[in-house]
C-alpha cells in the first residue's frame, strides 16, 4: 500500500469541464486520484476550487466512464457497442477517412468541437493534417459563444481586453502597480458561478473586496445584481440599445475621457452622431429599464478614475452581436479605460506562446498564412461572411449543419466530434442536427461517458482522459501553465496523444519533425525559451515577462504594433469607434442596435401565442453545459431541470411551485419543474440548457430523454446576424407554459 502523494497540475478540460486554469493538488495513492485540493500556490486561482472539481474523483471513477475503444455493432440508436483495441480504433479510422477523403475531399469532413476546453489546439492539428478547413462548435448557432466579442475587439482595438483583476501580475494584489477598479459593469454574467474564457469568477468579488462598485446588467436578479449599485433589469436581447444610451449620456453631458479620445480614438465625431438616435426614452422603451437609472449608471461608469466591463455570452446572443459587442467596446474606450491599472486590461497569451488559434494571428503562428489562404477557398462560410473569411478559422456552423443536410455546394460524408455532446447540449434546432448528421457516412465521437450523441450517431467511440490524465499546454493568456498528468484510467487518450497519432497518419510528412508529443510541446513552448520538462521543474508556470504580453499603457509604449511604434494594432493604429476593419467586412463601421429576431416588436403575432422571453443557459458552479448529471455529489444539488417562473407568470398560467410544466412553441415542447421565484421579470422565463437524463435509457428514442428535456430542441436557427457571428436565439426565442395534460 504506497503512501500517498501530493501533486500539483493545472485544470483544463475534462473533468472539470470549464475552460480552466485553476491550479488543483491531486492527492494519488495507489496509483489512483483519492483527492482534489486547491493548489495555494498557484497564483491564479491561489488555493479555490469548484464543486465539480472537489468532485473528480467520482467522475473519473464513474462506473458509466467509457474506458476503452469502442465500436458500434447493430444500426445506430441501438445502442450496442463492442470494445476493441486502440490499434483497431486508429486503423479503422484512417481507413475510412481517407476513403472519404480520396472520394469527396477533404473538406467532406467536419471537426467539431465544443466550447472552449484544451480542444482547439489538437483539433485545428488534426483537422490540418487530414487537410479539412471545416473546424466547428457545430451546433453552436452564430458561433454564439465569445468570437463575436473576440472578433469586435479584434477589428475595433485590435487586440483583447479584459477587467483588470491583477491576473497578468506575478504577486497579483499585492503588486503596487495594480490599483481595484473603482466601478466594474458585470455585463450578462454573474461571476460567482463559473470561470467563463480564461477568468476566475470570483477575481470579481476580490475586487469588491477591495472596493470595486458593481454595476449589474442582467434581467435576472443574482447574488451580483444583489449587491450591484444600479441592476439594470433589461430585456433579453436589448444589451446594444442599453450601450448605446450610456454612450449617448457620456457623450452629451461631456463626461468622456478627452485626452485618450483626441490622442487615441479613431472616429469620435461620427460616434457621437450616431448616438443621437439613441435618447434615453427611447432606450428606456426598448429596453425596459428605467431612463433615470440608465442615465446613472452612465454617469457612474464614465466618472470613475477607473472602471471596466464584464461580459458574457448574452452579448455574443443579440442580434448582430458584434454591433453589440462594438457599442461596449466604445463605453470603456471613450472613458479612457484601456490598459490602466484598474481598467480594460490588454490581454494577450502569456510569452506568446500559442496553443489555440485564438485570433488570426495565433492561426498563422501555428499553421503558417499559406496553409490559412489555402484552407480559405473551401471553408464553409468564408465566402459569405467576410469576417468568418478573416477571424480565426472557423467554418460557419449553421452553414456546415445546413450543408450536412442538402449537400450543397459540396457534400459532407463524415464528422469528428470532439469534447461536444451536440445534441444534448449546444446545438440550436437540435432535431435537425440529429437528422442532418445521421446522414453522415462515419462519425467518431471522442468523450467521456456515452450520451445522446454517441447513442444516436456514433461508429466509434474513442475514451478520452481527464485533466488529471493527460500532459498538455494552456497559453490562454496568463499564466503561461502546463497540464500534468498524475493518474491513468483505463485506456484513456488525451485529446492530443489521439489526435496525434492520427494526424501523422494522415499526413506524415507535416507530423515528421515531431517524433513524440512532448517534441510538438516544447516546440509551441519556444517563445517562452522553455522545454516542457523545465516547466514542469520549475512548477509548471509562468508569469508574463515585461514586454507585449504584460500591462500596464502598452500603446503608449510601442508594444502593440507591429512596428513599435506607440498606438494600437489597428488599421489607423488607433481604437476605431468607425471600425474601418468591419466596413471593409460590408459591416456598419458604426455600433447600433437591432431588435430580436421574436419579440413583440419583431414578431406581434407569434408574441400573440407566444407572451415568454426564454432566456437559457445561465452558469451552474454544479453542471458545465451538458456535463456532470451523472455525478452524484453533484446531482443531489440540483436533481431536475427546472424552469424560474415569476409568481405573476404562474398566477396566469396556473402552475405551482414544484410542478411538472411544457415550455413550448411551434418548434416543439420541452418539460420543466417549475420554480416560482421573483429572480425573473413578469412575461421572462429561464431555464438551464443541456439537460439529458443519464439514468434513462441510452438507446433510441429514448437517447436518455434528450427529445424530452433538450431545450435546444425550442430554439430556433440560424443566428441573426450579418457578420455570420453570433446572433444564436438563446436568450430571446418566444414560448409559453403549459401545465402537463393539457
Ligand atoms: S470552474 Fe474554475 S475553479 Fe472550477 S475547475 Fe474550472 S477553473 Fe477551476
Amino acid at each position: 500500500m504506497d503512501a500517498a502523494t501530493t501533486y500539483r497540475t493545472v485544470v483544463w478540460s475534462a473533468g472539470a469541464g470549464c475552460h480552466g486554469g485553476c491550479g488543483q493538488k491531486l492527492v494519488v495513492k495507489d496509483g489512483r486520484l483519492a483527492q482534489v485540493e486547491g493548489d495555494e500556490d498557484n497564483p491564479w486561482n491561489q488555493g479555490r476550487a469548484c464543486p465539480r472539481v472537489l468532485a473528480l474523483t467520482q467522475y473519473m471513477y464513474h462506473p458509466d466512464r467509457i474506458t476503452r475503444p469502442l465500436k458500434r455493432v447493430g444500426a445506430r440508436g441501438e445502442g450496442r457497442f463492442e470494445p476493441i483495441s486502440w490499434d483497431e480504433a486508429f486503423d479503422t479510422i484512417e481507413k475510412r477517412l481517407k476513403d472519404i477523403r480520396e472520394k469527396h475531399g477533404a473538406e467532406s469532413v467536419v471537426f467539431a468541437q465544443g466550447t472552449g476546453r484544451d480542444i482547439g489546439g489538437p483539433l485545428t492539428f488534426l483537422a490540418y493534417a487530414y487537410g479539412s478547413p471545416n473546424w466547428a462548435q457545430l451546433g453552436l448557432s452564430g458561433q454564439s459563444c465569445y468570437t463575436p466579442r473576440l472578433g469586435s475587439m479584434k477589428a475595433v482595438m485590435g487586440d483583447f481586453g479584459v477587467v483588470d483583476c491583477s491576473q497578468f501580475l506575478e504577486k497579483r494584489y499585492d503588486d503596487p502597480q495594480w490599483q481595484p477598479p473603482e466601478v466594474i459593469i458585470t455585463w450578462g454574467q454573474h461571476p460567482a458561478n463559473g470561470c467563463p474564457d480564461a477568468f476566475f469568477g470570483h477575481w470579481i468579488i476580490d475586487c469588491m473586496r477591495r472596493g470595486s462598485k458593481i454595476i449589474a446588467v442582467d434581467p435576472r436578479s443574482t447574488w451580483t445584481t444583489a449587491r450591484a449599485a444600479h441592476h439594470l433589469q433589461i430585456r433579453p436581447g436589448t444589451d446594444g440599445a442599453l450601450a448605446m444610451g450610456m454612450l449617448n449620456v457620456i457623450i452629451n453631458e461631456d463626461l468622456y475621457d478627452h485626452e485618450f479620445v483626441d490622442k487615441w480614438v479613431h472616429g469620435f465625431a461620427q460616434l457621437r452622431e450616431r448616438v443621437q438616435q439613441y435618447p434615453l426614452e427611447k432606450v428606456a422603451a426598448i429596453t425596459e429599464a428605467p431612463a433615470e437609472q440608465i442615465a446613472a449608471a452612465a454617469r457612474m461608469f464614465a466618472g470613475a478614475k477607473r472602471g471596466a466591463i464584464h461580459w458574457g455570452v448574452p452579448i455574443d446572443m443579440c442580434a448582430d452581436s458584434t454591433a453589440v459587442a462594438h457599442a461596449i467596446i466604445c463605453l470603456w474606450t471613450i472613458t479612457g479605460n484601456i490598459d490602466i491599472p484598474g481598467g480594460q486590461v490588454i490581454a494577450r497569451p502569456s510569452h506568446g506562446v500559442s496553443t489555440y488559434p485564438y485570433s488570426t494571428e495565433e492561426l498563422v503562428q501555428l499553421y503558417g498564412e499559406e496553409l490559412r489562404q489555402r484552407l480559405m477557398k473551401k471553408r464553409i462560410g468564408a465566402d459569405a461572411y467576410p469576417m468568418v473569411r478573416d477571424f480565426r478559422g472557423w467554418a460557419q456552423p449553421d452553414m456546415v449543419i445546413d450543408q450536412m443536410f442538402t449537400g450543397k455546394p459540396y457534400p459532407i460524408k463524415g464528422a469528428w466530434i470532439q469534447t461536444a455532446n451536440i445534441l444534448g447540449g449546444q446545438a440550436a434546432r437540435a432535431k435537425f442536427h440529429f437528422e442532418a448528421l445521421n446522414k453522415m457516412e462515419f462519425v467518431v465521437v471522442v468523450d467521456l461517458f456515452h450520451n445522446p450523441t454517441t447513442m444516436a450517431l456514433a461508429d466509434i467511440v474513442l475514451p478520452a482522459a481527464t485533466f488529471a490524465e493527460k500532459d498538455s499546454l494552456r497559453a490562454w493568456w496568463a499564466p503561461l501553465s502546463i497540464i500534468q498528468k498524475r493518474v491513468q484510467v483505463g485506456e484513456c487518450k488525451s485529446d492530443w496523444e489521439i489526435n496525434f497519432e492520427l494526424a501523422r497518419r494522415f499526413d506524415p510528412e507535416s507530423t515528421k519533425r515531431w517524433a513524440t508529443l512532448k517534441d510538438l510541446f516544447d516546440d509551441r513552448l519556444r517563445p517562452a525559451g522553455l522545454t516542457f520538462n523545465e516547466m514542469a521543474e520549475q512548477g509548471g508556470w509562468k508569469m508574463p515577462p515585461e514586454g507585449p504580453f504584460k500591462p500596464y499603457r502598452r500603446h503608449e509604449r510601442g508594444l502593440l504594433r507591429r512596428d513599435g511604434k506607440p498606438g494600437f494594432s489597428t488599421s489607423t493604429g488607433k481604437v476605431e469607434v468607425y471600425c474601418e476593419t468591419f466596413k471593409s467586412w460590408d459591416l456598419d463601421p458604426l455600433p447600433y442596435y437591432r431588435e430580436p429576431p421574436q419579440s413583440a416588436t419583431s414578431t406581434p403575432e407569434l408574441f400573440e401565442k407566444y407572451p415568454l422571453v426564454m432566456i437559457t443557459g445561465a452558469r451552474s458552479q454544479l453542471y458545465f453545459h451538458s456535463e456532470h448529471r451523472m455525478i452524484p455529489w453533484l446531482r443531489e444539488k440540483m436533481p431536475d431541470p427546472l424552469v424560474e417562473v415569476h409568481p405573476e407568470t404562474a398566477v396566469r398560467y396556473g402552475v405551482q411551485d414544484g410542478e411538472w410544466v411544457w415550455l413550448e412553441n411551434d418548434m416543439g415542447r420541452v418539460k420543466r419543474k417549475a420554480k416560482i421565484t421573483r429572480q425573473v421579470k413578469p412575461g421572462h422565463v429561464h431555464t438551464m440548457h443541456g439537460w439529458w437524463l443519464p439514468e434513462r435509457e441510452g438507446k433510441a428514442p429514448d437517447l436518455f430523454g434528450v427529445w424530452e428535456y433538450q431545450i435546444n430542441t425550442i430554439v430556433p436557427g440560424p443566428q441573426c446576424s450579418k457578420s455570420g457571428f453570433g446572433g444564436g436565439q438563446y436568450k430571446t426565442t418566444l414560448c409559453r407554459l403549459a401545465k402537463m395534460g393539457q
